[in-house]
């Protein structure tokens, strides 16, 4: 049924935007929050088609990485070394600025140190390691991003992997309170968030655009499409292809030792350790790489049979093919967006009209900076 807004919330909610942002995750926040900071006059309206964020900004992992060894060394080989270590500096300062912003407390930031396990040391590793860890110095600041942990494997209780190297730099994080923590700043500071407006359609008038939702429209003068994964429909000529991540959670594991954040496989299972020792894992998109390129937010069996695959394999002491269903209390999924370039994008859709993303699930780290660059976009338009 179409609910006709009335002269009053024409006047307050529905007021024209200079600049109005579709999607409010991390991307979209933050960049709201640079806009308004640099333009305090300017009238900046979110549109969140859910109750809250409901993309991939609160239904991560929660892990301020900055990236692993694999990654780094993979990336270095698809973009080269420069664009590689540009992307490491944006995501490191950008947890800089997370937590300059919204404070350690706000966020759960959870300072354990991040860690990448092997099955075995892969070839060449300390002379791998060592080539990153010098081109790492000027950004960190320390000789040694990486070392060597392989003998703290037995004492986090993990089993099957026969290397590991810490990173004591990274840290976990509480998704839900970082993005209601946000939510809130850019509130105060002045932005309009309306929750529960799905933009159906964007329509181009002379010298504005013209946002329709179910019961109403809004009309603004800039638009950025935030919407990560549902770019794939609403800019198709971006190639935003959606993927799928899933994630689990234990009941609480007596006795559970290992704390920090942990990647596997190039990154294809992460999982850290939770308040009140539970253990969240998530990934295992490799299991099923075609099935996950969907915008279905729902959990799938190849993919969480995998999971708790994984949890008997490395947790053989909390995890058995008998116990396993009722040692997970939490499923999910979320929704992230690959690019095949591997680093954020930005792109000027037609005059007036914006696409932003953050790219293929890193956007804890990455929206803070990166939303610099895409409001410096807007304001010089
Ligand atoms: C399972 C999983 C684990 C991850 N783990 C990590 C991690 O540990 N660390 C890390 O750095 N990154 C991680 N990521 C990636 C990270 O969460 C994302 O990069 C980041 O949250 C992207 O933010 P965003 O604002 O671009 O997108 P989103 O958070 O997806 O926000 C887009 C918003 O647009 C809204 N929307 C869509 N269509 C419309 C419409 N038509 N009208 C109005 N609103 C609309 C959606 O409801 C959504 O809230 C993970 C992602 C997933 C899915």
């Amino acid at each position: 049924m179409h609910t006709a807004p009335s002269y009053w919330e024409q006047q307050t909610w529905l007021r024209p935007a200079d600049v109005a942002i579709v999607g409010a995750g991390l991307l979209g926040l933050w960049t709201a929050y640079e806009l308004k900071r640099q333009r305090p006059h300017w009238r900046i309206v979110l549109l969140e088609r859910a109750p809250y964020a409901q993309g991939a900004s609160a239904r991560n992992a929660g892990f301020a990485c900055f990236g692993s060894p694999s990654e780094m060394l993979y990336d270095s080989r698809l973009n080269g070394e420069d664009a590689m270590l540009q992307v490491v500096e944006q995501r490191y300062a950008g947890i800089g600025k997370l937590r300059r912003v919204l404070g350690d407390d706000a966020i759960g930031f959870d300072h354990s140190g991040g860690y990448e396990c092997y099955p075995d040391a892969p070839a060449e590793w300390d002379e791998k390691i060592a080539g990153l860890n010098k081109l790492l110095q000027p950004i960190m600041g320390t000789p040694q991003a990486f070392v060597p942990a392989h003998a703290q494997l037995p004492a986090m209780g993990m089993h099957g992997f026969g290397a590991m190297v810490a990173n004591r730099l990274e840290a976990g994080i509480d998704s839900g309170a970082m993005v209601a923590a946000l939510s809130k700043l850019v509130q105060q500071l002045g932005v309009q968030v309306l929750y529960g407006a799905e933009v159906l359609a964007k329509e181009p008038a002379a010298d504005h655009w013209q946002l329709r939702t179910p019961n109403w429209q809004l009309r603004a003068s800039q638009v950025l499409l935030a919407t990560n994964a549902w770019l794939h429909h609403m800019a198709p000529t971006l190639g935003v292809v959606p993927a799928r991540g899933q994630v689990l959670v234990s009941k609480p594991l007596p006795g559970l030792a290992l704390q920090g954040t942990f990647h596997f496989d190039e990154g294809y299972y992460y999982w850290r350790h939770l308040p009140g020792q539970r253990l969240l894992l998530g990934g295992a998109r490799n299991a099923d790489v075609a099935g996950e390129q969907t915008l279905e937010m729902t959990t799938s069996a190849p993919i969480q049979q995998a999971l708790e695959a994984f949890l008997i394999r490395h947790f053989p002491q909390y995890f058995t093919p008998q116990n396993i269903v009722v040692q997970i209390e939490y499923r999910w999924a979320g929704l992230m967006a690959m690019h095949p370039q591997k680093t954020p994008v930005l792109t000027q859709i037609a005059p007036g009209l914006w696409a932003a993303m953050c790219c293929n699930g890193m956007g804890v780290a990455l929206a803070p900076r990166f939303a610099e660059t895409v409001a410096s976009a807007i304001l010089t338009n």
